[in-house]
């Protein structure tokens, strides 16, 4: 049987998104998928909180894709940007923005801290950048970056900002016509709550005129104007072609969705409800790390996810506590960050499992047994208590 993935994703998904992916495949011009995909563009507008005149997009991908259309959308050869970097996915972004071509420089900090937005500042007073690329939550080190400052440094300085929201989105508040994004990107395995295999992203008008100034065009099957008159017809309930959405995904994509809209928790609807349960989950996650004797990564809890725990091991403990926890039949997951890899691991807690409490406690019970196992004085049960609060 296969665990509960308590891993920061792919996640657990609902029964109505499991048999949503479980149907036979539909074709790409097939009344129901148009229906779903035209729903999911638009469901997408109003989690995103997407600006006046917006484009959503729904390709085959991952998260990765996605940050590859941001950066081959936005930005050609030459010119100059600037990524937030939190670890290992900052890394990757300012990777992907070279290979593009482009100067980059980064703003980094050490592992746990977030980068204070004033530095921003500095850095774009020294060197304007057309855009500011940041990870909103690093799902290497569980440390959410202060995107609502940094964007305001960018567009103070006249650039363009894109969030990488692959470990925040729907987990994390994020109001992208608030705080003037240009391209905000996700992918379906995190909190938006689906299989993987969709790269799923918003650009705002400014960014769809970047588009339109390249003069190095981005590579054919990620540029925005192929796929613009095709997530129009969509949304327009008409057919369309141009490469075959992944239809099955498309499908459990709408469920993921409609979830998230119909979701009430604590006086709260739609994404609010899932924002607000999901901070609210990540403290009682904490409070359960404490219990347990397992510090967080994060260097304050105020920088600390609500998506995931990045977690010490405790004195004495090292990478077999991730074995001892499956054995249990729960799924976590290493360091990711290479420096750091023996120190700590990481649990997901976000999506349809924030909403399961018998779940969440599962998975403290059997960390708090794999500690014991592995030579850590603690008591389970302790951590259960503080998770209920
Ligand atoms: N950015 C972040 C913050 C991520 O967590 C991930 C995946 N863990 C990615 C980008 C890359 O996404 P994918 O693995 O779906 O390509």
């Amino acid at each position: 049987m296969q665990p509960l993935l308590m891993i920061p994703g792919p996640i657990e998904v609902s029964p109505a998104v499991r048999e949503a992916a479980a149907t036979a495949p539909p074709s790409h011009t097939a009344p129901g998928l148009i229906e779903a995909f035209g729903a999911s563009l638009g469901a997408m507008r109003s989690i995103w909180r997407a600006p006046e005149g917006a484009q959503p997009f729904v390709l085959a991908g991952s998260g990765t894709l996605a940050m590859e259309m941001a950066a081959t959308n936005l930005v050609e050869p030459g010119q100059s940007v600037l990524v937030v970097h939190h670890g290992y996915f900052g890394a990757r972004m300012a990777d992907m923005l070279s290979r593009r071509g482009a100067r980059v420089r980064t703003l980094a900090t050490d592992p746990g801290h977030a980068v204070p937005a004033d530095q921003v500042d500095a850095e774009l007073s020294e060197e304007p950048a057309v855009a500011v690329f940041v990870t909103h939550v690093d799902t290497s080190t569980g440390v959410r970056a202060d995107v609502a400052g940094i964007a305001a440094m960018a567009k103070a300085h006249g650039a363009m900002v894109v969030v990488d929201g692959v470990c925040s989105t729907v987990g994390e508040v994020l109001d992208q016509a608030r705080l003037d994004v240009d391209v905000f990107l996700t992918a379906s395995q995190k909190a938006v709550g689906a299989p993987p295999g969709l790269a799923l992203l918003v650009a705002s008008p400014l960014a769809l005129q970047a588009r339109s100034r390249l003069l190095t065009p981005p590579p054919m099957s990620l540029d925005f104007e192929q796929w613009i008159p095709i997530m129009e017809a969509y949304e327009q309930r008409r057919p369309s072609y141009f490469a075959t959405p992944a239809t099955s995904l498309v499908l459990a994509l709408r469920a993921a969705l409609t979830e998230i809209e119909d979701h009430h928790h604590a006086g709260h609807t739609g994404v609010e409800a899932a924002w607000v349960q999901h901070a609210q989950v990540a403290q009682g996650m904490r409070a359960a790390w404490q219990a347990l004797g397992c510090s967080l990564l994060p260097a304050t809890e105020e920088v600390a996810a609500n998506t995931l725990s990045a977690l010490r091991y405790p004195e004495g403990v090292g990478p077999e506590l991730v074995a001892a926890v499956g054995r249990r039949g729960v799924a976590v997951a290493g360091g990711l960050l290479p420096q750091l890899k023996q120190a700590y691991f990481r649990v997901g807690h976000m999506g349809w499992v924030t909403r399961q409490p018998e779940l969440l406690e599962r998975t403290v019970r059997a960390i708090g047994e794999a500690l014991v196992e592995c030579g850590h004085a603690t008591d389970p049960e302790a951590g259960v208590a503080a998770l209920r609060g």
